[in-house]
């Protein structure tokens, strides 16, 4: 299948590594030119040293996406470039782990920086090029955590709930300009920080890394964790023309973990 990327100009948040990272590196071997970000110079030119390889442009600019003059320095290298940004996609790190208790107002506020505002502060840059040009998709990496709570993540259960209404609402207001709007929410995927994850966990309960593998593995329908090129596959499909009549939707890549309908 012919996704029609060739040429698209994507805009890939928080890719020096893990899913950010091989969401990139599809739409590059699908023949898209990219912007990416993330927040140390070394690891992101890295990552677009490896994407460069599909024979794409691709740029890299450091820039902390909780940060609104590093977000409008990064739209502006972007147009600077390529004139344009037809693809973003919306990443992050995860925000900390906790439970109510643990978690002031400071760490509210800098959660909604990272994952709200973030994605609120890009959209606003990039939607008006795209409705102009009768064409546009937006993607945000969520998280299963946005259909179906998970413990201890009480951040992440609360915020990308509400960015999945954003989203949603978004997505009905532009969806007659051409422009899609859809989330796509990783399982228990094999990322690097789901190893540091494992060691966090192995240690604070003094269990090793196989133990806590285990745990995960009888939580998930398929019994394994999913690789990052599964999450990315979908990724590209959901930004491509062929998803041209797919919009607002909250799509998970997670081997069956999410129990819910729908
Ligand atoms: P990761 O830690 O492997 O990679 C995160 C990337 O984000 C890195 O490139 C890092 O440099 C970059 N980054 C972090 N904070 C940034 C910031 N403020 N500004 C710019 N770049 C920043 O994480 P991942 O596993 O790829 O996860 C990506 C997202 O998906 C996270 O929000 C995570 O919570 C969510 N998620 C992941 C999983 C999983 O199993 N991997 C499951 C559910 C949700």
């Amino acid at each position: 299948m012919d996704l029609g990327l060739r040429e698209k100009v994507a805009l890939v948040c928080a890719a020096s590594r893990g899913l950010g990272f091989a969401v990139a590196d599809e739409l590059a071997a699908e023949g898209a030119h990219l912007v990416i970000c993330s927040r140390g110079q070394d690891g992101i030119e890295k990552a677009a040293g490896s994407i460069r390889t599909h024979g794409t442009e691709v740029v890299a600019v450091v820039a902390d996406i909780a940060d609104p003059a590093d977000l409008k320095r990064l739209y502006d290298r972007a147009i600077a470039q390529f004139g344009r940004v037809d693809i973003l996609v919306t990443n992050s790190g995860g925000p900390p782990a906790g439970q109510f208790d643990s978690i002031d107002r400071s760490a509210w506020d800098a959660a909604v920086s990272l994952l709200l505002h973030s994605v609120i502060d890009l959209t606003r840059m990039v939607l008006p090029g795209m409705k102009e040009r009768k064409w546009g998709r937006i993607l945000n990496i969520t998280s299963i955590a946005s259909k179906q709570p998970v413990d201890n993540l009480m951040l992440s259960n609360s915020l990308r709930a509400g960015l999945t209404g954003f989203a949603k609402t978004l997505a009905n207001e532009v969806a007659a300009d051409g422009v899609t709007v859809n989330n796509i929410l990783p399982g228990y995927t094999r990322t690097e920080r789901l190893e540091e994850l494992i060691e966090f966990i192995g240690r604070k309960e003094d269990i090793s890394p196989d133990d806590v593998k285990a745990r995960w593995h009888a939580e998930i329908p398929m019994r394994r964790l999913g690789e990052p090129r599964e999450f990315a596959a979908l990724a590209a499909f959901l930004v491509s023309e062929r998803a041209s009549y797919i919009t607002g939707s909250s799509i998970a890549v997670d081997g069956g973990w999410t129990r819910s309908l729908f």
